[in-house]
């Protein structure tokens, strides 16, 4: 099928990319020339695991195309805008101006029957509005909305063989056509057996964010149980385990630690809460208020350790921060813990020496005060105090022993609980868990 991406960043880049493997014939639009020279050349602006791979393959192949041109998307049957809905400055609501920009510079380009499908995460409401506008300048096209659930960090392989498929269209009793020429875009998953669920265009808008506001709840939820751990002298990880074996409460998404974050849960949350005000029901997410206030309080909970684990002191004491990103196996820094607790030490005057796989790149264009190195062993030698804020692979490796050669003080947090505390205590390390004893 003929198809193209409008919005080519974390979402968008490998929505396109995956078409093209998947055998459509896929040109990606982005307004940011820069980047779409980048994906042009079959290089990935960002960073995510077999992204470069299905990248340059359908670059090679002729199959995938990157343009600034909106024109250059006229010919596709199946459209996707997949733009940025980033939380508006000064409010809580999401900033739709992006996803109103795509659309209205695509409706002068819509050929017959073209299907216009939102993939942005967007306030419920948006589509039928969207439809409407649509309905008045380009009658001939027709809009669904097909939320995104990929995780960075394994986006690749979740657009390729997604969870579920859900979408939304705008007469779920009628011809079928939308769903229909979807289910032609992801024959492949639905022969691998993916379910799919026919929707309105609410529904399916709400389906995302009940997505992430449950999985935030669940995050701080288990924050909540570690805040009550640490003054009683019980473990979270115990508790977690052990409520874990309900399978009605399952022990994913139940790991204390720093908080949630990235360019998704926090922003989508605010947006929620913004929505249901507007809609006369803010009661009704009342809670993700405490959810979201429970997840900030985390990052000033880990700088609290920090400066209690240096007796108080905290200026000119080197800290080594290891990891700068909201989660490991991604370079993106959108509203990242670490980054958060890593500005906030060096606020209080630490000498901050940060380091990341992935990440140093952008988070320096965010906060050129910190001191970035690449190697983590440069960012442990001469460190008072170690705080491990994102569980990249090589951080859970670490060997305590050697680690400990490094250090000028054996002082460590784990804002991650994912460190053996026995055999850091045990080579002689002053260890501090989230909740735990
Ligand atoms: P992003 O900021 O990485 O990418 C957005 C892209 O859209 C940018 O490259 C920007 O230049 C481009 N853009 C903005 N206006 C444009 C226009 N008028 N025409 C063409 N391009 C335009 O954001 P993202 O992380 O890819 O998120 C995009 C959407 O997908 C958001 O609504 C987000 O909530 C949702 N989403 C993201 C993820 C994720 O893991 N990143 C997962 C699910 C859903």
């Amino acid at each position: 099928m003929r198809i193209s991406v409008i919005g080519c960043g974390y979402l968008g880049a490998v929505h396109a990319s995956a078409m093209a493997e998947l055998g459509h014939e896929v040109v990606g639009v982005d307004i940011d020339a820069a980047k779409v020279a980048e994906l042009a050349a079959g290089r990935p602006p960002f960073f995510e695991p077999g992204l470069a791979e299905i990248l340059t393959s359908a670059t090679a192949s002729g199959r995938l195309r990157f343009s600034t041109d909106i024109a250059d998307a006229a010919d596709a049957e199946v459209h996707f805008v997949a733009v940025g809905t980033p939380q508006s400055a000064g409010t809580n609501a999401a900033d739709l101006s992006y996803v109103d920009a795509a659309f209205a510079a695509l409706a002068p380009h819509l050929a017959d029957g073209a299907l216009v499908v939102g993939k942005s995460t967007v306030p419920v409401g948006t589509a039928s509005r969207l439809a409407e506008l649509l309905a008045a300048v380009a009658p001939q096209a027709e809009v669904a909305w097909n939320p995104e659930f990929l995780r960075e960090g394994f986006a690749v392989r979740d657009t390729l063989e997604p969870d579920r498929l859900v979408y939304g269209v705008r007469d779920p009793g009628g011809d079928g056509r939308a769903a229909s020429v979807l289910d032609r875009v992801y024959r492949a998953a639905i022969e691998a057996g993916a379910p799919r669920i026919v929707t309105d265009y609410a529904t399916a808008e709400l389906v995302k964010v009940a997505a992430n506001a449950f999985l935030a709840t669940k995050i701080s939820f288990i924050n909540a149980m570690a805040e009550i751990a640490d003054v009683t002298g019980a473990d979270v990880t115990a508790l977690a385990d052990a409520i874990g074996h309900d399978a009605r409460i399952g022990r994913r998404f139940l790991n204390a630690g720093v908080g949630f974050g990235g360019g998704c849960l926090p922003k989508d949350i605010r947006a929620f809460t913004a929505r249901a005000e507007e809609l006369g029901r803010g009661e009704s997410l009342a809670f993700l208020r405490e959810v979201d206030a429970i997840n900030l309080r985390q990052r000033q909970r880990v700088v609290d350790l920090a400066v209690a684990a240096l007796g108080g002191q905290v200026h000119r004491k080197r800290i080594a921060v290891l990891g700068v990103t909201f989660k490991p196996e991604s370079d993106d820094v959108r509203d990242s813990p670490a980054l958060d607790v890593a500005v906030q030490l060096k606020g209080l005057g630490a000498d901050v020496v940060a380091t990341d796989p992935e990440g140093i790149e952008n988070a320096r264009a965010r906060h050129p005060q910190l001191d970035y190195v690449s190697s983590t062993r440069e960012a442990l030698r001469g460190a008072d105090l170690v705080v491990l804020v994102t569980e990249w692979r090589e951080y859970r490796a670490l060997d305590p022993v050697d680690s400990a050669r490094l250090v000028a003080g054996r002082r460590i947090i784990d804002a991650r609980n994912v460190l053996d505390a026995a055999a850091w205590r045990a080579a002689g390390w002053e260890l501090r868990g989230i909740g735990r004893p």
